[in-house]
C-alpha cells in the first residue's frame, strides 16, 4: 500500500470512532501517534483530526520534512504547532474537542481551555490511537521483523566479548557502537547489562562495574530501526553454575515457554501472565517475580497491551507483545528471558531468533 493511502486509512478508523462517540475533532500532540496517523517523525508537532479531513502543525524548522512526509493532511508550517492548531480549531471547528488526556501537560490544558473558552466542551479519548496501534500492519510488521533481526545479530555480536573483569557499561557502549553501524537510529532504551548480585536489578542500567568470575549476567537491548522498536533479554552464566543456577534457570525459561504456548488470539492477557507466574509459584520463585509479563512493542518501546495480572484485553492477530518472567533474588543474583512474540490467526509466532538455552561462559 502506498504510504499515503495507510495514512489516510489510519485516520479515517479514528474518525468513525470519533463519530460514535460524538466527538467532532482529535487534537492529537503525542508525537508517536502523530507518526502513526500522518507520518510526521519530527519533534514538534500538532495533528487535528476532523469529520471532513486532517490538518498538521509545526514549526519553520520542519517545513521541508513535513512536506515529504506528512501527504495526507492539510499542512500548517507556521509553528508554534499547539498555539496555530488551537487557531485553526476556534476558527473551523465547533463541537466536542477530543485530547489525549495521558499526554497533555497541565499547561497544555490550561492553554486549550483558554484558547477555546467554554462553549467548547471537551472529552478525553485518552488510548484512542493506542488502541488501533495495538493491531500492526503488514508494513509494521516487516519494520518490527528487521528491528527484531537486527537486535538479535547484535546479541550474537556481543556474546564473545562477555567474560569476567570487562566493565558492564564497555558491553553495553560495543553493543550500542554496533548497533548504530548496523544501520539503528538509536536504542529503543538504556541498555541493562548487570552481572553477579548486579543481576538480581530488574533494571540494572550498564554501571562502570566488572563483571564478576562466577555468576548471571543479564543484558535487555533494543534497536530502532525506521521507527520501530526491538527489545530482547538474554541471561547467560559467567563460570560453571551450580545445581541451585541451573534450576533458577530453567524455571524461568520453562516459564517464559508456558507464557508463549498461552500466546493465541482471543487469549485474555491476563491469563498470559498467569502462566508464567505458574510456572514460577509451583518451583517456589512465585514471590521473586516482581514485574509484569510483557508489553506491546511498536513505535514506543512500552505500548499497550500490557500483559499483567487480572488483566482481561484479548489477544488479536497483528499484535506484537514481549514475553519476558524473571526472577531476582537479592544478594544472589537474577534471571530474565525475553522474546518478540507475534499474534498470528492460529497462535503465535517468536520473531526473536536467539536460541534460550543456559550459555556458559
Ligand atoms: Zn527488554
Ligand atoms: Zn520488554
Amino acid at each position: 500500500m502506498h504510504p499515503a493511502a495507510s495514512f489516510e486509512r489510519r485516520q479515517q478508523l479514528v474518525r468513525n470512532t470519533l463519530a460514535r462517540r460524538r466527538v467532532a475533532a482529535l487534537l492529537v500532540l503525542h508525537l508517536p501517534n502523530v507518526r502513526y496517523l500522518c507520518g510526521f517523525t519530527g519533534s514538534a508537532a500538532a495533528l487535528v483530526v476532523h469529520a471532513q479531513g486532517s490538518a498538521f502543525f509545526t514549526d519553520g524548522r520542519y517545513i521541508q520534512q513535513a512536506r515529504q512526509e506528512v501527504t495526507a493532511s492539510e499542512l500548517f508550517t507556521e509553528g508554534p504547532p499547539l498555539p496555530a492548531a488551537l487557531a485553526w480549531i476556534a476558527k473551523h471547528q465547533s463541537g466536542t474537542l477530543g485530547f489525549e488526556g495521558t499526554h497533555i501537560t497541565v499547561a497544555d490544558f490550561s492553554l486549550v481551555r483558554h484558547s477555546l473558552g467554554r462553549r467548547t466542551q471537551y472529552k478525553d479519548a485518552s488510548g484512542l490511537v493506542e488502541e488501533f496501534r495495538m493491531v500492526k500492519d503488514d508494513g509494521e510488521l516487516g519494520r518490527l521483523r528487521a528491528a527484531v533481526d537486527l537486535g538479535g545479530r547484535l546479541f550474537e555480536h556481543i556474546a564473545p566479548k562477555i567474560r569476567p573483569g570487562i566493565a558492564e557499561a564497555k558491553l553495553a557502549a560495543e553493543l550500542e557502537y554496533q548497533a548504530r553501524l548496523w544501520g539503528a537510529e538509536g536504542m529503543s532504551f538504556e541498555s541493562i547489562v548487570a552481572g553477579g548480585i548486579r543481576s538480581a536489578l530488574p533494571h540494572g542500567r550498564a554501571s562502570q562495574q566488572p563483571l564478576p568470575r562466577r555468576g548471571f549476567v543479564v543484558l535487555d537491548f533494543g534497536v530502532i530501526l525506521s521507527g520501530y522498536c526491538s527489545d530482547m533479554t538474554r541471561t547467560v552464566h559467567l563460570g560453571r553454575p551450580d545445581a541451585r543456577a541451573r534450576r533458577l534457570y530453567g524455571a524461568v525459561l520453562k516459564a517464559q515457554l508456558a507464557a508463549i504456548d498461552a500466546v493465541r488470539p482471543g487469549q485474555a492477557v491476563g491469563r498470559v501472565d498467569a502462566a508464567a507466574r505458574k510456572v514460577l509459584a509451583a518451583a517456589g520463585l512465585g514471590r521473586y517475580f516482581t514485574h509484569s509479563t510483557g508489553h506491546g512493542v511498536g513505535l514506543e518501546i512500552h505500548e499497550p497491551p500490557r500483559i499483567a495480572k487480572a488483566q482481561r484485553l484479548k489477544l488479536q492477530p497483528g499484535m506484537v507483545i514481549t514475553i519476558e518472567p524473571g526472577v531476582y533474588i537479592p544478594g544472589e543474583g537474577g534471571i530474565r528471558i525475553e522474546d518478540m512474540v507475534l499474534v498470528t490467526d492460529r497462535g503465535c509466532e517468536v520473531l526473536t531468533p536467539t536460541a534460550k538455552e543456559l550459555t556458559v561462559v
